[in-house]
């Protein structure tokens, strides 16, 4: 355990900045300092990464560490460059929650890929302000949509803009299905608009992915106005639930708008069924929207690709490059197969803001003005070192280890596997202990899940399933082997062998 670095101490370290000729004011830098400082990051990055494996999954920050760190501690006179990277190797690189670590499972969180590294440096260098103007890296992002577009298996037509991640894709998504059914009706203003938006209803299943709540509440949905459509047994949203209920509103004077469907639920990785749902919706007239945080390249997968069946009728759908890809974080996609009603919901003119109706800035697609280059950049860096067949292999790799862990939970007579996939995550439980999976105090699952982090070997989550609380690991790490799983499932039985003697 190294020692909690010491703030203040760190900031006296530096020395006093030396004298430079040119006065280019406060923020300059001696090129030859500069050069060296980007050199030693470089070193640093380069090592960083290669020893994660070797590191602990996580180690816990000590509360006093946690506090300096959240004071703020900003000196009267500014530091050399060389304290930062000292502050990063001592108070920040020491202390993530596993993210990159190969024995990492939890949440959905991948290691950054090496050519994303690079490309999130290259692409700050250039700054490009990806909302107006022209900038290569705008025409790239336009490109490389195209590119994980068509890997998805949507329309040739489809495209989109880059965002921050999953949760603000649905909301871009979902507020395009709003003014796309609105105008569709002719209204786009007035009380009319008013009386049409109170009476919007949109629909996911239960297992949806909250930031969907959060942007139906953004665009202006209350609770009561999107519906949790009840799953099947395997976790899919049951269709014919889902049309009794548009049914239903529709008769009550309600106008259901739009439906979201899962392709790969955060808990259990469950795919919604998407050509019964789009038939549902072009029946009635909603939007189709999918998200795909997750699971949105499912289709290249060939023991997936039935499920996606029917993807290219989707009206847009959510990919987070940053979760299976491992691009770095920071990286979503929109995708909207006619990609002019993102527009048609995010262009507003401003005279000091006069964009090019040809090359229509990225800006009128999204609620950003000025966006970063380094989504493109990093996302293109890293399609383009994977290539076509080094995506799919990628992916098939995760969905290849969670069948190895499968397996491995099956065979033992210790744990039962419980209803998970067919995207890559593994839900489980202990079998052998009466108390197991109840809730509250004698909750085992929370208890052996909170053991086996603490220990640092290994990292997972729990979940609710069926009301009771189970542990979920999810493959998302292009560094995971067969022997992080096993290591994975020691973990969990030598936690639940030390707290049953303790329960
Ligand atoms: C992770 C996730 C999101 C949210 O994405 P962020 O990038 O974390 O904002 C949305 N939907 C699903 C299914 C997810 O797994």
């Amino acid at each position: 355990m190294p020692t909690p670095p010491d703030i203040d101490r760190l900031a006296q370290l530096a020395a006093p900045r030396p004298e430079y000729d040119g006065g280019a004011g406060p923020l300059a830098v001696a090129p030859k300092v500069f050069r060296d400082e980007l050199a030693a990051a470089a070193e640093w990055v380069a090592d960083y990464l290669q020893e994660i494996p070797q590191r602990p999954v996580t180690r816990p920050m000590p509360s006093a560490h946690r506090q300096a760190m959240a004071a703020g501690s900003l000196p009267q006179e500014g530091q050399d460059l060389g304290a930062l990277l000292e502050f990063v190797d001592r108070a920040i690189a020491p202390y993530p929650t596993g993210n990159g670590h190969p024995a990492f499972f939890a949440w959905i969180n991948s290691p950054p890929s090496p050519a994303g590294v690079i490309a999130e440096l290259l692409a700050t260098a250039v700054n490009a302000t990806c909302g107006m103007g022209e900038h290569a890296l705008m025409d790239l992002e336009r490109g490389v949509l195209r590119d994980l577009a068509s890997l998805a298996g949507l329309e040739p037509t489809a495209g989109g803009v880059l965002t921050s991640g999953g949760s603000m894709a649905n909301l871009l998504c979902l507020g395009t299905a709003r003014t796309w059914f609105l105008r569709q009706h002719g209204v786009t203003d007035g009380p009319a608009y008013d009386q049409a938006h109170a009476r919007l209803v949109a629909y996911h299943s239960d297992q949806a992915h909250m930031s969907v709540a959060k942007a139906a509440a953004v665009i202006g949905l209350p609770p009561w106005r999107l519906r949790a459509v009840p799953t099947t047994p395997d976790r899919s949203m049951n269709v014919d639930a889902l049309r009794t209920m548009v049914d239903a509103d529709r008769t009550a004077g309600l106008l259901p708008f739009c439906v979201v469907s899962s392709l790969g639920s955060t808990a259990t990785g469950a795919v919604d069924p998407i050509e019964e749902i789009t038939q549902v919706c072009h029946r009635s007239g909603l939007w189709h929207h999918a998200d795909g945080a997750w699971g949105g390249l499912g289709a290249l997968v060939p023991e997936l690709a039935p499920s996606y069946r029917g993807v290219a009728g989707l009206d847009s759908l959510t990919v987070d490059p940053h979760k299976s890809l491992s691009v770095p974080v920071g990286c979503g996609a929109a995708l909207v197969t006619d990609p002019s009603r993102l527009r048609d919901a995010f262009t507003f003119r401003a005279s000091y803001l006069e964009g090019d109706q040809d090359w229509p800035w990225m800006s009128d697609y999204t609620i950003e003005l000025t966006r970063p280059g380094t989504r493109a950049l990093t996302l293109w860096a890293t399609l383009r070192h994977l290539g076509r067949s080094g995506v799919a292999a990628l992916l098939q790799r995760h969905q290849d280890l969670a069948g190895y862990m499968r397996q491995r939970v099956r065979e033992h007579p210790l744990l039962d596997l419980c209803t998970s996939g067919p995207l890559p995550v593994v839900c489980f439980r202990l079998a052998a202990h009466p108390e197991a999976g109840r809730q509250g105090k004698t909750d085992l699952h929370t208890a052996v899940a909170a053991r086996v982090q603490a220990r640092g070997h290994a990292y997972l989550a729990t979940v609710s399933h069926d009301g009771q609380t189970v542990l979920r690991a999810c493959v998302c790490n292009y560094l995971t082997t067969t022997d992080d799983v096993d290591t994975l499932l020691h973990e969990v039985l030598a936690a639940a062998e030390h707290l049953q003697t303790v329960y």
